[in-house]
């Protein structure tokens, strides 16, 4: 996991599948920024698969930024202790 002072939990009862959150994902954006990248086989730091968004720990950065903008609130991020 990229920080140990916070970390992105995904509820995976309420996500639709929808995928905004792997399009509005900074860290995936950036991603995506190079020429050789491929979406079916890159890791993403969010992605979704069978109608179920994952989360990838080793590339999520815990920013957040996907939690403001899941329209069912799905996923949310923890304060480790
Ligand atoms: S976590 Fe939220 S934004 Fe991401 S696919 Fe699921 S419902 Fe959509
Ligand atoms: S917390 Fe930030 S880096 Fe992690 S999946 Fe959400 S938007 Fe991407």
């Amino acid at each position: 996991m990229a920080k140990q002072d916070k970390k992105l939990v995904l509820m995976d009862e309420s996500c639709i599948g929808c995928g905004i959150c792997t399009t509005v994902c900074p860290t995936n954006l950036k991603k995506q920024k190079d020429i050789n990248f491929d979406v079916d086989t890159e890791p993403r730091a969010i992605a979704v698969s069978n109608g179920n968004a994952f989360i990838d720990y080793d590339i999520c950065v815990a920013c957040g930024i996907c939690t403001k903008n899941c329209p069912v609130s799905a996923l949310i991020i923890e304060v480790l202790t």
